[in-house]
């Protein structure tokens, strides 16, 4: 039960089910929703979906990838991000992540990920509304254009 005393269980659904920040939230968590069905979490069952809005409209997808050691499992966000780079890049503008009960916030590395490839303006679906990575991730780490 979410704070706001709705149920997101199996559902995407939540208090901003329109456009908020000019996202079209629905179809990004139809998305998440879709891919979330073909996870590979059978140690956790906790599956997890997420999905990417580009800056040019592509729509990116990844789901978690768990591993038998546990530590080399792989979050959603991961294999979102790599499909992002390896479609040819991008920035990201909006991310929905959605897991067995509903939405999901990324985890810290996923959040510096995240960072990465859509700066403190990307949102992130919450059941709060949207949320800027620069609020889900302050003073993230920034190398800058310096190359080693
Ligand atoms: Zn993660």
């Amino acid at each position: 039960m979410a704070a706001d005393g709705s149920d997101h269980r199996g559902c995407p659904a939540d208090a901003h089910d329109g456009k908020a920040g000019g996202i079209d939230w629905q179809m990004l968590r139809g998305a998440a929703l879709e891919v979330r069905s073909r996870a590979h979490a059978p140690y956790s069952q906790f599956p997890v979906g997420a999905a990417g809005l580009v800056d040019d409209g592509r729509i990116v997808v990844g789901v978690n990838v768990e591993n038998a050691s546990y530590g080399l499992t792989l979050c959603a966000e991961c294999g979102m991000v790599s499909s992002l780079v390896a479609g040819g890049g991008g920035r990201l503008v909006a991310v929905s992540c959605l897991g067995p009960e509903g939405l999901v916030t990324p985890c810290g590395r996923c959040r510096q990920i995240l960072f990465e490839m859509g700066g403190p303006q990307c949102l992130v679906d919450s059941p709060k509304g949207p949320l800027a990575m620069s609020s889900l991730l302050p003073g993230a780490f920034e190398l800058g254009r310096r190359r080693v």
